[in-house]
């Protein structure tokens, strides 16, 4: 996992110079936000998250509402403990299905984001839970890509459906659609769609992920980012979610050394949960994402 490593260094500090107090003034309060403000900074949190972070949690450490059970410092830990929790997306969201197989799953990113292989990840975990998923590779923009899927997807134990004569090479929105058309002929009761990304955000790649949407109407819209995009990673879920209105995030990545912006910015500014937590590039290094867990090691 990311080692959110200066961040949680950083908080840890601030909470330490805090144990002494026997109780919070209101400048001890305003000397802790800003320490917190600044170490969410640095880490690239973007700053309205930031903004609207600390501001919650002056407010609440100034209340009335704080557990008289806990010391002053224990006070704050938890006041931000919950507040990361909540920035993180609050309860932990699952995977959803179609109440008809097949659900079908899109995935959405830039280039080099961890789609491939997060494709290849979640169609091993949902193998292993008893699912018989598909892997549609409708990324024909760049050359390997179909081939990489077939890698992963051998490795994983899931067919592949791949563009050949007939099944609409060259145009993505084509194989997507009888991909899914196949899965339900061959009784996949889910569907993978690996699309392809840019290295930068492009029109023509939102409007052809937003065209593969129309077409196979997923149950699912996962955005895939790097977690170690920094303070892009805002403009690049903005725009995902402007192009193609995507339903849950994965953090890929998570396993680098990451500072941890993205992954604490993307949920608040989007609106749309962490689903899962891509952390190595084994194909077991999936977890689901608890927000709560993920506060908790960010505190530890
Ligand atoms: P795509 O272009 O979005 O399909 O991205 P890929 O799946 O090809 O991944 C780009 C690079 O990142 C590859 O070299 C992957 O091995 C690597 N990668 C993907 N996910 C992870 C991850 O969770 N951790 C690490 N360390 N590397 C990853």
């Amino acid at each position: 996992m990311a080692t959110f490593g200066t961040l949680s260094d950083r908080l840890v500090e601030t909470f330490k110079n805090l144990r002494t107090k026997g109780r919070l003034s209101a400048s001890d309060v305003d000397g802790t936000v800003r320490e917190i403000r600044r170490a969410l900074l640095e880490a690239d949190v973007a700053l309205e998250v930031v903004k609207k972070f600390t501001a919650d949690v002056r407010e609440r450490a100034l209340s009335d509402e704080v557990n008289k059970a806990l010391n002053p410092a224990q006070q704050v830990v938890q006041i931000v403990n919950e507040e990361l929790v909540a920035i993180l997306g609050g309860e932990q969201r699952k995977l959803q299905f179609a109440k008809t197989p097949p659900s079908v799953i899109m995935l959405a990113g830039l280039q080099g984001s961890g789609k491939t292989t997060f494709a290849g990840k979640l169609a091993k975990k949902l193998k292993d839970d008893g699912h018989t998923p598909l892997l549609i590779a409708a990324d024909l923009q760049r050359p390997n890509a179909v081939n990489q899927l077939q890698v992963v997807g051998e490795q994983a134990g899931a067919t592949v459906y791949a563009p050949e004569p007939g099944n609409g090479v060259g145009d993505p929105v084509k194989v997507a659609r009888s991909g899914v058309e196949f899965a339900r002929q061959k009784q996949h009761d889910i569907v993978i769609i690996d699309t392809a990304g840019r290295l930068g955000v492009d029109e023509e790649l939102m409007k052809q992920a937003s065209k593969i949407r129309r077409a196979t109407d997923p149950d699912e819209v996962l955005f895939v980012i790097d977690s170690l995009t920094g303070q892009d990673a805002v403009n690049t879920a903005r725009a995902f979610q402007e192009g193609v209105d995507f339903t849950g995030v994965v953090l890929s990545k998570l396993d680098g050394d990451s500072k941890g912006g993205a992954a604490l910015s993307v949920a608040s500014v989007t609106g749309r949960p962490i689903i899962f937590a891509s952390n190595g590039e084994t194909l077991d290094a999936l977890e689901e994402f608890h927000p709560d867990r993920m506060a908790s090691r960010i505190l530890d």
